[in-house]
């Protein structure tokens, strides 16, 4: 068994050690249309561009996943290293928000946690409540917007799935800007 229940709240001991097992292991992290539009602005340029140049779509019946890529070691696409040869997120601030709640993952979409015991901190350290609240809400908010747009799509407008997630994408990204102004 490698994960654990784990409740919002619950306080447990915990210290990154910045090894790479969390962002060694990017290609196994999906995000949602909102991570990809924030990490899109902290770029620059356009969530269809990140997409297409840092990211895997995988399809699987007919829901297409976005993945983050891999560099030829199959570590995130996003993984930098000091000169110390410490391990750090080159897009920290607009990092996914599986990635700012890990070690705790959401175990469906209810507000229950996993810990995932592969992470070496766990057990490290001082007790810490481990995910915000704040953080965990917007993880579960942002990911069921995400599939009930895309689901939306394919589902009702019947869109073949790829064609789905750039539809999606693009209405997201219009409201988004739509917002800012
Ligand atoms: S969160 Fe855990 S797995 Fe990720 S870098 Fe820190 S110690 Fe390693
Ligand atoms: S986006 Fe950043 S925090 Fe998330 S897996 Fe990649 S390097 Fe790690």
């Amino acid at each position: 068994m490698d994960k654990a229940y784990y409740k919002p709240g619950t306080r447990i001991k915990f210290r990154c050690i910045r090894c790479d097992v969390c962002c060694g292991t990017g290609p196994n992290v999906t995000i949602t249309i909102y991570d990809l539009i924030r990490i899109s602005k902290k770029l620059g340029v356009h969530p269809r561009a990140v997409l297409e140049q840092f990211m895997n779509v995988v399809i699987a019946d007919v829901i297409p996943y976005i993945t983050l890529g891999s560099d030829q070691w199959g570590r995130c696409v996003f993984l930098g290293f000091n000169q110390n040869g410490e391990t750090y997120c080159r897009i920290y601030d607009a990092r996914p928000y599986k990635c700012r709640v890990y070690p705790a993952q959401l175990g469906g979409l209810s507000e229950e946690l996993k810990l995932d015991l592969k992470c070496p901190g766990v057990g490290e350290g001082e007790e810490t409540e481990i995910a915000s609240s704040k953080d965990v809400q917007i993880l579960l908010d942002e990911t069921k917007r995400h599939y009930e747009k895309i689901l939306e799509l394919v589902l009702t407008k019947k869109l073949e799935p790829l064609r789905a997630l750039y539809e999606a994408i693009d209405n997201e990204y219009r409201m988004h800007k739509q917002q800012q102004k």
